[in-house]
């Protein structure tokens, strides 16, 4: 019997590393925690590369999703209270659009879709990994499913579980820096429509962005945990007059919310991502502040570049140091690069230092000049480390 490669957690990433290895007719073990379709109604609104659009072009997905996703035509980035600002356009770069919004659930679920067409997969669901071991000759995964502790080994062992199940793993550092931020996501319509432009606008307590989904707006607003406690504490018709302060005129007023979540914002990243046997990818492996959308471009790179290692690889050579060196080499750069570049925007606008902000207005304002500079930065926001 051939053997599988078993994916820990089914979400995008995990989910694309299946198809993509199905697609190149490698079989493949996938456990997911959840009851199958239970997220299809997630509504979080994913931030899609136009690089990441190619992916899931080439997988046969993009085409189902395309109707369901809003393209970002052109990126609006200003300073509160500074007149700087740049505009990013697709149309000046050569790109049919610079990214999409795309609702977590429709993307699943088209995954899901698409894997079903395969004999070659067999997807656990409400499997849950309590367990994982790397070793020298394969690595272990326990897990529960059906009321019983289970286990599977395999010599390809990836680990795609979104970074929040389980704990340290032999061999595995994990770095993390904490914000002291909290995301608060929700939908927001407003009075004028969005003409497929995306504002991402840096204020004294954090970036906010409005992201084209469909009609309306999906709305990112970081800020300190206790600022973004007490906008989460307000009544709606309180959120939406505050919003409209913060964010100011450009789409006039805003008329309603949607149910509003929030999430901790950190910098997080494993070292190595690999261990005997043992690879971890997506926001399993790394995991960035929303500033610059990059968290899940960058998983999704993970889980399509660690494919095709796998299919380059013999699989007796599966897991073995020589594959686990190649795959990190190939990904180091694209990841150091997301994370230093989302870290460095976080910092640049956090400080309130005299004189930084009218700088950072200016830049703003430098940076809309600069055409050399403006097609470097979203061929590598679409493209990452081969932009
Ligand atoms: C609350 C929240 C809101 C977010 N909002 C946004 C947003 O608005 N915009 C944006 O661009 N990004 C957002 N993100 C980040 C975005 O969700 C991630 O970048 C993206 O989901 C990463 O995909 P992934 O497949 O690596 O992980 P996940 O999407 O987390 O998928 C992990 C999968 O593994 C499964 N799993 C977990 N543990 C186990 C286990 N022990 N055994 C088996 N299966 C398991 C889970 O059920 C899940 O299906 C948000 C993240 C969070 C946590």
């Amino acid at each position: 019997m051939t053997e599988s490669v078993i994916i820990v957690g089914g979400g995008p990433v995990g989910a694309t590393l299946a198809l993509t290895l199905q697609h190149k007719g490698i079989a493949v073990t996938m456990l997911e925690a959840r009851a199958k379709g239970s997220a299809y109604q997630d509504q979080r609104a994913l931030a899609l590369s136009y690089g990441s659009r190619a992916i899931l072009e080439k997988l046969g997905v993009w085409q189902k999703l395309e109707s369901q996703a809003t393209a970002i035509n052109t990126i609006h980035i200003s300073q509160r209270g500074s007149f700087g600002r740049s505009l990013l356009k697709a149309q000046d770069h050569d790109l049919p659009a610079l990214g999409y919004v795309l609702s977590y659930g429709a993307l699943t679920q088209a995954l899901d879709e698409a894997l079903n067409a395969f004999d070659g997969v067999n997807v656990i669901y409400e499997a849950e990994a309590t367990h994982i071991e790397p070793a020298p000759d394969a690595a272990t995964v326990k897990f529960n499913h059906e009321s019983r502790s289970q286990q599977l080994s395999s010599s390809l062992l990836v680990l795609a579980d979104g970074g929040r199940s389980l704990g340290d793993i032999p061999g595995i550092a994990r770095e993390t820096k904490m914000y002291g931020h909290d995301a608060l996501v929700t939908k927001v319509t407003c009075e004028l429509p969005h003409n497929n432009v995306a504002y991402e606008r840096f204020t004294p307590m954090g970036p906010v962005a409005l992201l084209p989904n469909g009609k309306d707006f999906s709305l990112v607003w970081t800020g300190k945990e206790d600022e973004v406690a007490a906008v989460m504490a307000l009544e709606d018709a309180d959120f939406l007059s505050q919003l409209h302060q913060h964010f100011g005129d450009r789409v006039g007023r805003f008329l309603s919310v949607g149910k509003r979540l929030t999430f901790p914002l950190k910098l997080s990243y494993l070292n190595p991502v690999t261990a005997p046997h043992l690879v971890v990818i997506g926001n399993a492996a790394q995991t960035m502040h929303p500033v610059a959308g990059q968290g899940f471009n960058v998983g999704l790179r993970d889980a399509y570049e660690l494919a095709h290692q796998i299919a380059q690889t013999s699989p007796e050579a599966w897991g073995q140091d020589a594959m686990m060196r190649a795959y990190q080499k190939g990904r180091k750069t694209d990841t150091k690069r997301g994370l230093m570049f989302t870290d460095f925007l976080v910092n640049l606008f956090s400080n309130d230092i005299v004189g930084v902000s009218s700088l950072r207005g200016m830049s703003l304002g430098l940076l809309d000049l600069l055409k050399p500079v403006k097609s470097r930065l979203v061929r590598k926001m679409s493209f990452g480390s081969r932009g």
